[in-house]
């Protein structure tokens, strides 16, 4: 069988189709990696089966497989102190107006074109910008649509959980198998300083009323969907003096009724978005009180800590946003499938895995070999594929990695608000709020980075090296130990 020849570079951004071409005919993959699975040993296959492409369900998925939303259900039935219905759900999004609302017509339009474009894409959601389980009709009549013309695609929805009991049949019937469900609180005391009101059995509930209310048939939903077998995904937000604390209790309610995964994300807050949290100051943890919590819930229900808080019409990779491609004005009127694209990047992809699961294994052997109790936060500049292939200054995000005695364990990403090389030229202003966004972090891999950017870096405290440039990340994070801390000293950073 033919290998397709393929480099890293045309694997990620852009693709190229010459390789996708060659994919496509090959007729399969002949490595000798090819099939080793990054499967956890006590995860069930079919559990497996159901997230090993999952972007926000498997960590490592999350380097090659792309989500979209389709923002086609804008009511909601409760309130929430951190939205304003003008931007997109927080249960699912960072505060950013939706682009545009679309009927469930348009969402079919707008999948096909992003399947027929963006190869990596493997799971559309519905995430708001209301409530999808409440703006049920919408919610339905797009995903039906679109898994009859893209089978394989996986349906995510995500909810507040307030109507979420009502339609959990229906759910396990249409093979949504990933439901999330924004839960802050299990406590209706604190709930009642999160929600103002919900709206529920045709009547308006307010305060410690409506928080229990809420508190309860989010709790059915949770346990009707693991009792389907449906995986389930709890978002909570971190409100620093309101839940913070709480969220230890929040993480051992969800676990004991069989959440899969917790993600307890940030709160963003600024007066700007008009929100109550917004207006009235209250602040958002910082990058290192998210770490330290979700630190001190290590044990309990499983964590994703590789949320990008996306928007309500996200297109891409986690941590992309391509949904200014692909707005109404630019879809074409008829748009056919076709599954080609998708199928050759998928064999790419399986080679490709297979030698990252076996460099991983291999880097964290390395790493646990070293005789130290030394622990590094790493910030790596990467644009797809688990490598370090992102210039400096062209990195919008940086992947947060600690290494330790323990091994190399993803920790969260750092947002950069604007790239020092943006204008082609690095600008010193926007450099200090890159490292701002680093404050915490030992060392910064790249593949490439200027002896001018690297000196402002180590002023700060922070050493930068592009020594590592290319390699899968996990690779370079070991190398990088072991030669600090083990005998080793070629790659040292200097
Ligand atoms: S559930 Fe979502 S849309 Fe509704 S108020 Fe809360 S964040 Fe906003
Ligand atoms: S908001 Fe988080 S869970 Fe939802 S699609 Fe984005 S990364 Fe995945």
């Amino acid at each position: 069988m033919n290998q397709p020849m393929i480099s890293l570079e045309s694997l990620f951004a852009p693709i190229d189709e010459e390789a996708l071409q060659k994919a496509a005919t090959s007729g399969g993959c002949s490595s000798s990696s090819c099939g080793s699975s990054a499967k956890p040993e006590d995860m069930a296959e079919d559990v497996w089966d159901k997230i090993k492409d999952h972007p926000c369900y498997s960590e490592e998925a999350h380097h090659y497989f792309a989500r979209m939303h389709v923002a086609v259900a804008p009511a909601c039935n409760i309130q929430c102190n951190y939205c304003n219905r003008k931007y997109d759900c927080a249960n699912e999004s960072r505060p950013g107006v939706v682009s545009e609302k679309l009927t469930p017509d348009q969402a079919m339009r707008k999948v096909v074109t992003v399947a027929n474009e963006v190869p990596q894409l493997s799971v559309l959601g519905i995430a708001g910008p209301g409530d999808a389980c409440y703006d049920w009709r919408k919610t339905k009549a797009t995903f039906e649509q679109i898994s009859k013309e893209i089978p394989d695609i996986k349906l995510c929805i995500s909810t507040n959980g307030l109507a979420l009991p009502d339609h959990v049949d229906e759910l396990a019937t249409m093979n949504v198998d990933h439901v999330t469900i924004t839960i802050n609180m299990v406590d209706p005391e604190i709930g009642a300083k999160i929600y103002p009101w919900i709206y529920y059995n045709k009547r308006r509930y307010e305060g410690i009323e409506a928080a229990k209310i809420l508190h309860e048939r989010q709790m059915l939903g949770l346990e009707m969907l693991t009792a389907r077998g449906i995986l389930t995904k709890i978002n909570s937000v971190m409100i620093p003096g309101v839940n913070d604390e709480h969220l230890l209790e929040v993480n051992k309610w969800v676990k004991e009724r069989g959440a899969f995964l917790h993600n307890v994300m940030p709160l963003i807050s600024d007066p700007a978005h008009g929100t109550h949290y917004g207006l009235t100051g209250q602040r958002g943890p910082t990058p290192m009180e998210l770490k330290a919590l979700q630190d001190k819930l290590e044990g309990g229900a499983k964590l994703m800590r590789h949320c990008r808080q996306c928007r309500a019409d996200a297109v891409g990779l986690l941590g992309e946003d391509r949904g200014q491609e692909f707005t109404l004005d630019q879809l074409p009127e008829t748009v056919t499938y076709d599954a080609s694209r998708r199928e050759a990047y998928r064999e790419i992809v399986a080679k490709e895995r297979g030698d990252h699961v076996e460099a991983k294994k291999a880097a964290v052997a390395e790493v646990k070999d070293v005789a130290t109790d030394a622990k590094l936060l790493v910030a790596v500049a990467t644009k797809g594929g688990g490598r370090v292939n992102e210039h400096f200054g062209h990195a919008k995000e940086f992947q947060v990695y600690e290494v330790g005695p323990k091994g190399i364990g993803f920790v969260g990403h750092r947002k950069v608000e604007a790239q020092y090389c943006e204008g082609g030229w690095g600008e010193d202003a926007t450099l200090d709020t890159v490292i701002q966004a680093l404050v915490g972090v030992d060392v910064v891999l790249c593949a490439k980075i200027g002896d001018c950017p690297k000196d402002m870096l180590t002023a700060a405290g922070i050493r930068a090296t592009d020594d590592y440039g290319f390699e899968y990340i996990e690779t370079a994070i070991g190398s990088l130990y072991a030669a600090e801390f083990g005998l080793e000293t070629s790659a040292a950073v200097a």
